[in-house]
């Protein structure tokens, strides 16, 4: 049976999950996998304690060297400047006539794709 957990931001419900955190470090994308945290399903956030905190911390102290990662991604780039501007979907049309119909959070559109 899980664990309940609640969201120490938004007291929603939050349950604990092996996660990856992705940090952007000047250009570089940096992975850090295996992360034990506590995820909340209402506001999306996500929680380490701190013995993760401290393992995080010493894991950039060297500034993420290369050679210290356990592997290597080859990650794919895509540019939305890539696409097309000529589709008339409503999103499109609304966008363009000046009143934006903002897209759903991140969260939303990952479940989509
Ligand atoms: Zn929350």
């Amino acid at each position: 049976m899980e664990v309940e957990h609640t969201c120490p931001e938004c007291g929603g419900n939050a349950r604990m999950e092996d996660v990856k955190l992705c940090i952007w470090k000047a250009e570089r994308l940096i992975v850090i996998e295996d992360i034990n945290a506590l995820v909340c399903d209402d506001c999306v956030e996500q929680y380490y304690d701190s013995l993760t905190r401290y393992k995080i911390d010493r894991l950039g102290e060297n500034g993420f060297l290369k050679e210290e990662a356990r592997r290597v991604l080859e990650v794919p780039v895509f540019s939305v400047e890539d696409v097309e501007h000529s589709v008339k979907e409503d999103a499109v049309e609304e966008t363009e006539s000046g009143k934006p119909s903002w897209a759903p959070v991140w969260s939303e559109l990952e479940d989509e794709l």
